[in-house]
């Protein structure tokens, strides 16, 4: 049973944008953060909350953003769910029910990095500076990181089975997607690398 704020918020939400509201399922977990997931054939909207409310409702209007917003586009045969369109609608409904500018762009930016970008784009205030801090955040990870050491040096891939996945029996580095369909058709060097 989704709480009494919950259920609120939601036809508050949909009255204002004039659609029918979506069942709202609710289930608890023992942890911090919640999830959702927005069924649009289903007509629902499902969170999981965890224990923080500031995350509670961010993830509600998160999902909510979803219900609103326009379908998702496909580009290039992937689906854009968190483009500009979405966080125009989402970073709106942050704005007006209640959850802190600041809070918003600092979870959203947490979980989808690209948010942060569309933020600033929509002249989001602290947009910018949330933009920076990330930026600063990255440049000393790579560097704490350091240089990535060569494991193995360049060598032709030579794939063999390993249970359900391929990997190349000279490094033993597992071979994947893209990576893997173009070197069945044709054969390819590659260079193992440290993650660093
Ligand atoms: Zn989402
Ligand atoms: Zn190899």
């Amino acid at each position: 049973m989704a709480p009494e704020w919950a259920d609120a918020l939601v036809r508050e939400v949909c009255a204002e944008a004039g659609v029918a509201s979506p069942v709202l399922r609710w289930r608890r977990a023992l942890r911090q953060n919640s999830s959702g997931v927005t069924r649009r054939h289903e007509r629902s909207v499902a969170v999981t909350a965890g224990h923080d409310p500031v995350d509670q409702r961010l993830t509600l209007l998160h999902e909510l953003a979803h219900w609103l917003a326009a379908p998702a586009r496909r580009h290039r045969g992937r689906v854009l769910h968190h483009d500009l369109n979405f966080y125009r609608v989402a970073f709106a409904l942050y704005l007006q029910h209640g959850v802190p500018t600041a809070e918003a762009l600092s979870r959203e930016g947490a979980r989808y990095p690209s948010s942060l970008r569309h933020a600033r784009a929509l002249f989001v205030v602290g947009a910018d500076e949330a933009w920076g801090l990330r930026r600063i955040a990255l440049r000393q990870r790579a560097r704490l990181r350091g240089p990535r050491r060569v494991l193995v040096a360049e060598h032709t891939v030579r794939l063999v089975r390993d249970g359900r996945w391929t990997r190349c029996s000279v490094c033993g580095a597992r071979v994947v997607g893209p990576v893997l369909a173009r070197l069945r058709r044709r054969s390819g060097r590659h260079t193992l690398l440290s993650i660093g």
